[in-house]
């Protein structure tokens, strides 16, 4: 997954870029203004857009406003002063998804940030289940048929991501744009290393695999539920 945080507080978009980083293993971009944040919320497909009000260039509430109006449905996370009650609410009604009020828990703003997330995309229960693949997505943890089943990190974020997007298919660019920020370098064949990865440690066994591949077109995750 991939959050855009568009924060002109530099230690607190950082504070909470890596609390999303660490906690969520999420990939993060940073906008410290208004337009450079509507310009990567316009050019980049983000999972998640954490959106301060008062922002230089162009606020909080334009930058929603032109996402919305331009179609884009990815959820949205206001962080508001304790004073903008009336904003929060003008903004809920022009798209917002939901809030936290500066000064705010970190930990409360990690669980609203996933639950934002699962919800985007039709998938609210922190736990996942299909064919016999347990994912449990606040303890980042896996379980084939019972067994736990120990993934790195990345390992971890394509299968998450996968899983999210099960019975549909999913390019590798797809992949590299919501597993990276872009100060990486994108390669595809890194995704490849990782898919081979999740097979060898989900897929060993007899029976269907889990993790199909459809050559030129991507990866398939095999939705029935178990
Ligand atoms: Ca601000």
């Amino acid at each position: 997954m991939r959050v855009l945080i568009v924060e002109d507080e530099q230690r607190l978009a950082e504070n909470l870029a890596r609390g999303l980083r660490e906690n969520a293993g999420y990939a993060v971009d940073i906008a410290l203004d208004g337009g450079q944040g509507l310009f990567l919320a316009e050019t980049s497909d983000y999972d998640l857009i954490i959106l301060d009000l008062m922002l230089p260039k162009l606020d909080g509430a334009d930058v929603l406003r032109r996402l919305r109006a331009a179609g884009r449905t990815v959820p949205v996370l206001i962080l508001t002063a304790r004073d903008e009650t009336e904003s929060v609410i003008a903004l809920l009604n022009a798209g917002a998804d939901d809030y936290v009020a500066k000064p705010f828990d970190l930990g409360e703003f990690l669980a609203r940030a996933k639950a934002l997330i699962r919800r985007g995309k039709g998938r609210p229960a922190p736990v996942l289940r299909l064919g016999g693949l347990e994912i449990n997505t606040a303890q980042r943890s896996v379980r084939r048929h019972g067994a736990a089943v120990a993934l790195t990190p990345m390992e971890y974020r394509v299968l998450e991501y996968l899983a999210h997007r099960a019975s549909e298919v999913v390019s590798k660019e797809e992949l590299l744009e919501h597993l990276y920020d872009y100060n990486w370098e994108k390669f595809s064949n890194v995704i490849e290393v990782y898919i081979s990865g999740l097979r060898r440690k989900l897929d060993g066994g007899p029976g269907p695999k889990l993790i199909q591949t459809l050559r030129g077109h991507g990866y398939m995750l095999r939705g029935e539920e178990s």
